[in-house]
């Protein structure tokens, strides 16, 4: 059944792929952990930051720890424990990846949050772009799918086809909004570096151009792109489409690793996760296959910024309230191991972080609670999605600088393996540096985590990722202005004060 889908995408290798290595597990939809990265081998061109081409991304050193740690949570698709949290029955009784559910009503969004919940229990978090984050952009497209519909059906029917493909493959996808960085001063649409349709063949549309970031789309299948940021460019790059990674003519030259030397999960808790890499993607005359074609030239969607990512901005405010009560619980283990948990100026620093992790909860939950339903899509409430995430990373920084505070010279005394194994040091260190309750040797290792989770470069890499990935807090704060209402109590001020005239 699924090979005449298949076949709707004839032309698109990336899927033919998936299809094929899907047929010889057990799950006809979904991917285990061997078969995610069987996927993985599939011509797609990446460059490491030394220039090389990479050959297998999930045996290189910056994209293959990432690689496997995606795997072990495509595993916990097929574990008893995590199965039905992560996965839902469809209507012929087959399993498949709850990311790609359509939801329907709230209970389906509160299922969403729960999974979002348990791939963090398994990455910490620490991958803003996780597998069952890829299909929130194209969920997006569907609850605004009226719009496209006006623009052309034969897009709004390409985007329903993508997404109940990606459903029956597993797919993980990556979002592509934002264009490369360049001089402000130059009209955006004269800037050469944006992404333009150059030509159309009988296979389809001819991209030339780049596109930035993209992150995880070295170990994802497709991008999802749509332009959205703002007016100011021309129809013949205003463009909405799924990319396969593998497209030919499309390349993706990695950054810099933050994670430089081999991680291990004594001296690396969290870094031997990987790293979640982030890239330029160079598209050179790629030609598209038409059904991948969402819109085309429609200006008008040029700001649709706030309504397509409704899903996505949900999505990343959730995965930052479970990372924040990661942050509080890591406060309170710290302050027991280090015998500060008594002191009041300690405890309010505790209750500062807890309370971060409280509020965000509460947006995220309440988002739910009073969400909406646009063409028959159960959306989060955008305006307490926006408001939840604006005061998540305006506090950001702060509430990473007093779980540092927290730790007082522990995130830097600390060594390797080697150092307490070392016949001379290694005793000494032992004797100098016991917690309450806990050895010197298990000190050191939750100060590494705290490292991990706070300091490191892969940590600062995430801080950032988190206050700019979705546009950076001013811009935030614009589209709380502007679109999270206030006429209603205004109002009431008005006529409260023309009352008492
Ligand atoms: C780690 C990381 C991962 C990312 N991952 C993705 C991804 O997966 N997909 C994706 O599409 N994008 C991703 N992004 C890109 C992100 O969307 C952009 O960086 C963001 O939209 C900001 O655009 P810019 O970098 O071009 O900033 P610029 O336009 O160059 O602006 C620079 C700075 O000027 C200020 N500024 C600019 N415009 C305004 C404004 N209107 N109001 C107030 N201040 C302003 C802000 O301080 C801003 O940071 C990622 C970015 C980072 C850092």
């Amino acid at each position: 059944m699924s090979i005449e889908n298949v076949e709707a995408f004839a032309s698109v290798n990336a899927m033919r792929n998936v299809q094929e290595i899907l047929n010889q597990g057990t799950e006809p939809h979904l991917l285990s952990g061997a078969q995610y990265l069987e996927s993985l081998r599939d011509g797609r061109r990446v460059i490491d930051s030394q220039g090389k081409e990479i050959p297998d991304v999930t045996e290189h050193p910056t994209t293959g720890p990432s690689a496997h740690t995606f795997a072990s949570v495509m595993d916990m698709q097929f574990d008893e424990k995590y199965r039905n949290t992560l996965t839902y029955l469809d209507d012929a009784g087959d399993r498949r990846a709850r990311g790609w559910h359509i939801p329907r009503n709230k209970e389906d969004l509160f299922l969403k949050r729960e999974q979002i919940g348990a791939t963090g229990e398994r990455t910490l978090g620490m991958f803003g772009r996780p597998p069952e984050y890829g299909p929130a952009m194209s969920l997006g497209f569907l609850a605004i799918i009226d719009r496209i519909e006006k623009e052309n059906p034969v897009f709004a029917e390409n985007i329903r086809r993508f997404v109940d493909q990606s459903s029956r493959l597993n797919l993980l996808s990556t979002d592509l909004i934002a264009d490369p960085q360049s001089d402000r001063r130059v009209p955006r649409n004269e800037r050469p570096g944006t992404l333009r349709v150059v030509g159309e063949t009988d296979e389809g549309i001819m991209l030339r151009g780049s596109k930035i970031a993209g992150s995880s789309g070295s170990i994802s299948h497709f991008f999802t792109l749509s332009t959205t940021l703002g007016e100011g460019l021309g129809p013949d790059a205003a463009i909405w489409a799924a990319i396969p990674v593998n497209l030919p003519g499309v390349t993706l030259v990695t950054r810099e690793p933050a994670l430089h030397k081999k991680q291990n999960p004594v001296d690396n808790p969290i870094g031997v996760l990987g790293e979640e890499v982030d890239q330029i993607i160079l598209f050179d005359d790629a030609v598209l296959p038409k059904d991948l074609v969402f819109s085309l030239g429609n200006t008008e969607l040029l700001t649709a910024y706030f309504d397509s990512c409704v899903f996505v901005f949900w999505h990343i405010l959730t995965r930052l309230a479970y990372r924040a009560e990661l942050f509080a619980g890591t406060a309170q283990v710290i302050a027991e191991t280090l015998g500060t948990d008594k002191i009041p100026g300690v405890r309010r620093t505790i209750a500062d972080i807890t309370t971060y992790a409280q509020v965000l909860k509460g947006f995220s939950i309440s988002a739910i609670a009073e969400s909406e339903n646009w063409n028959g899509v159960e959306v989060p409430n955008p305006g307490l999605v926006s408001a939840g995430r604006y005061y998540s990373i305006s506090e950001y920084d702060n509430v990473i600088s007093k779980l540092k505070d927290l730790c007082g010279q522990g995130l830097i005394s600390r060594w390797p393996t080697e150092i307490w194994e070392h016949p001379e040091f290694g005793p000494k260190l032992k004797s100098f540096l016991p917690g309450h309750d806990i050895d010197a040797f298990g000190k050191n290792q939750l100060f590494n985590f705290a490292w991990d989770l706070t300091a490191s470069a892969n940590a600062g890499r995430l801080g950032l990722f988190e206050k700019v990935n979705a546009t950076p807090p001013a811009f935030v704060a614009e589209i709380v202005y502007q679109h999270v209402g206030r006429d209603k109590s205004a109002q009431f001020v008005r006529d409260f004060l023309a009352r008492s005239r």
